[in-house]
């Protein structure tokens, strides 16, 4: 007895000196692992994410200092089980970050970004544990690990080399340096943007100028002139929410086109926020750190790590939605430009006109009322609906539990159950804005399954955040249809979280390329459309009477209107976005500031871009590939679609929505499997082959 006393002297010190009770520092003493969120307050972000660290460094030390020689178990395992404390509280910071924020933990955001960031970068171009790594690599084939092992290793020593990691002291210098310049370049062109949307106003004087709009635009526009000292006028603005409205809207044509030339030249103005050099400078620094890592291309460089997997592949792809999508959005003009004649004008149909009278033939053919859907839309009918299908697919259940910490109390709280009753993980809803909330909707774990170092399974806590009208007065939470798929398409994020059966946490559920992490979310929006599916859920929220079919054939016609313009706009970008990065020559010093122009131009015609429409993004508001993350990855949006609408295809071709034996590969081949297999064998795994491009084009009306 007495040699166990001493032992447990320590941990009685621990746990009584509380350190100063920061639940981040011991296990969570919850149901299931949940964190204990009543416990957490904001001052524990700070002083855990610094422990959290020391303990990551510890750790990577050990690995390094170990006097063994390299060993898949002391070198890979140990890596891949480090900073778990980390890990810890970054998953609840981040979700507070973007579900339960204010001031202090922005300012937490603010200070711990830039730490993170440099310690990850600190830790990937060590190269001891690098050389560690690389010995165990080199023996891959000698030893024996099994395929998810294999993953683990061989994903582990890409990301260092992708790094950097192989290359010389000199090299490794300049790789900072571009990095550093591109970070700061990237934060410029976003600033810039956002200096010219503040700093335009198109204020109205006269109130026939407002002739179209509808009232709550009128109102809204009234609200911000008087805000803004110009009481008595209107003011409208390049935000989404102003600038759509008047362009889809407005009937004094010389104003669309003042707006949509001041929304397509965003950034491109030459004032001190102007993004044109900024662009050149970007895609010859993108140059060069790819061809320092030993690509011809910025875009061979991205894409070897993707599912489309190669440039050929990614265009290929997009010529084949391209050509059916421009020649129905010239059918599309056609039609427009008859509609312009038909009310008596003999003006040429131009972008700031494409929107306007899209929207007058949308309106004289479907008239489609929000209000009247939205009906058949209450929350807790659709969530209904979401259970009943993902329960018919894989006899999944859900129990809601009231006993169990949730951190905010309008979240609502599931257990999931497998057919077979066994927990499957913990679900979080949180479906309504409120101020410590950002906009959108997403998915996020709370913690994300996986097998611990103990061999212990760990399940999975799954988070889905939205921002859904709420109730008020004494109607209920009606959605919209947007929100009603939206809701679907999240849900599908939330079963890769939750269904998620692999060993290693960095490989397990989410962890997946980004041109394949939306299939499961979309490919769930396939359920929502289907007429049959969407009768047998969507009820009236005061009748509890089925959708009428005629409304859901108007819905699903309607869904297909204008199909050409929008799939045109946007792939459009998705080319000029693979031209800027397929260049394998740098630009010199005199071109650099009419890269853009110069792109643009090539883009336009290589592809024949009808003048009627504007890329979906242009060059110097592109900020998905110029501040974001998707530089050689607009394509990835149109290529989940690929993917969704082949695998939905599977069930149509097994003559039933429910197929179970589609279902369970869907889930074997992919749910279950995260980032443990490449993306395009897995894919072949459910499919029997590759992706084909039919469904896709059939899905939006293409075909
Ligand atoms: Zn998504």
């Amino acid at each position: 007895m007495k040699k166990f006393l001493v032992l447990l002297i320590p941990i009685i010190m621990i746990t009584s000196c509380g350190k100063q009770d920061n639940p981040f520092f011991g296990e969570y003493d919850t149901p299931f692992g949940i964190p204990p969120f009543e416990k957490i307050k904001n001052e524990h972000f700070v002083p855990a994410f610094e422990k959290a660290m020391e303990e990551h460094n510890a750790e990577i030390e050990r690995i390094i200092k170990n006097d063994s020689a390299p060993t898949f178990q002391n070198t890979i395992e140990a890596f891949e089980y480090s900073g778990g404390m980390l890990t810890k509280v970054s998953n609840v910071f981040y979700n507070y970050d973007s579900s339960k924020t204010d001031d202090e933990i922005a300012a937490i955001a603010q200070e711990m970004g830039p730490k993170l960031s440099s310690h990850y970068d600190e830790i990937l171009l060590n190269e001891k544990l690098f050389e560690r790594i690389k010995s165990v690599y080199e023996q891959m084939e000698q030893i024996n690990l099994s395929s998810e092992q294999k993953r683990l290793l061989s994903e582990m020593y890409k990301r260092f080399v992708r790094n950097g990691a192989l290359l010389s002291e000199e090299s490794r210098t300049r790789l900072k340096e571009i990095n550093q310049r591109l970070s700061s370049l990237t934060i410029q062109f976003g600033q810039n943007i956002l200096k010219d949307v503040n700093s335009y106003r198109l204020i109205i004087e006269n109130e026939a100028d407002l002739a179209g709009l509808t009232k709550a635009v009128i109102d809204n526009a009234a609200e911000r002139a008087a805000n803004e000292g110009n009481a008595g006028k209107w003011a409208f603005t390049l935000h989404n929410p102003s600038v759509m409205p008047f362009l889809h809207s407005a009937d004094n044509r010389e104003l669309r086109k003042q707006m949509q030339q001041a929304f397509i030249n965003r950034g491109n103005n030459n004032n001190d926020s102007d993004n044109k050099k900024i662009i050149g400078e970007i895609v010859n620094l993108r140059l060069e750190r790819s061809k320092i890592l030993g690509y011809n291309t910025f875009a061979d460089f991205v894409l070897e790590d993707r599912m489309a997997g190669d440039v050929t592949t990614v265009m290929d792809f997009l010529k084949q939605m391209w050509t059916p999508a421009l020649a129905i959005a010239k059918a599309e003009a056609y039609d427009l430009q008859a509609l312009i004649k038909k009310e008596g004008h003999d003006f040429e149909l131009a972008q700031w006109d494409w929107r306007y009278y899209s929207e007058k033939l949308r309106k004289e053919r479907y008239d489609l009322d929000e209000e009247e859907i939205r009906q058949y839309f209450e929350l807790n009918t659709v969530k209904d609906g979401i259970f009943m299908v993902t329960n018919k697919l894989w006899g999944l259940k859900y129990e809601e539990r009231n006993d169990l910490p949730k951190y905010h109390k309008d979240v609502q709280v599931y257990e999931v159950l497998d057919a077979d009753n066994t927990h499957l993980g913990i679900l979080f809803m949180d479906f309504h804005p409120r101020d410590s909330k950002i906009g959108g909707a997403w998915m996020n774990s709370y913690r994300k399954q996986h097998v611990d170092q103990n061999g212990k399974f760990v399940s999975p806590i799954i988070t889905v955040v939205c921002n859904f009208t709420p109730p008020s007065g004494d109607t209920p939470s009606l959605l919209t249809y947007d929100e009603m798929t939206t809701f679907f398409h999240e849900f599908g994020h939330a079963l890769h979280g939750l269904l998620s059966d692999c060993r290693y946490l960095s490989l397990s559920g989410t962890s997946v390329p980004r041109d394949f992490v939306e299939l499961p979310s979309q490919v769930m929006e396939n359920w929502a459309n289907e007429p049959e599916i969407l009768k047998s859920f969507a009820l009236h929220y005061q009748t509890g009477e089925q959708m009428p079919d005629e409304l859901i054939e108007k819905i699903k016609n309607a869904g297909h209107f204008n199909t050409g313009f929008s799939n045109v706009e946007f792939i459009a970008s998705a080319f000029l976005d693979m031209e800027y990065h397929m260049i394998s020559e740098y630009f010199n010093e005199a071109e650099l500031e009419n890269v853009a122009s110069i792109i643009n131009k090539r883009t336009i015609e290589k592809y024949g871009l009808i003048p009627e429409i504007a890329f979906r993004h242009g060059s110097t508001h592109f900020s998905h590939i110029f501040a974001g993350g998707y530089s050689a990855g607009y394509y990835s949006y149109l290529w989940s679609g690929l993917l969704d609408a082949d695998v939905y295809e599977a069930f149509r071709e097994a003559g039933n929505l429910f197929d179970q034996e589609t279902a369970a590969r869907l889930r074997n081949t992919i749910l279950e499997r995260g980032g443990t297999k490449d993306a395009m064998e897995m894919y072949i795994d459910f499919r029997g082959r590759k992706p084909i491009v039919e469904p896709l084009l059939k899905q939006r009306g293409l075909l």
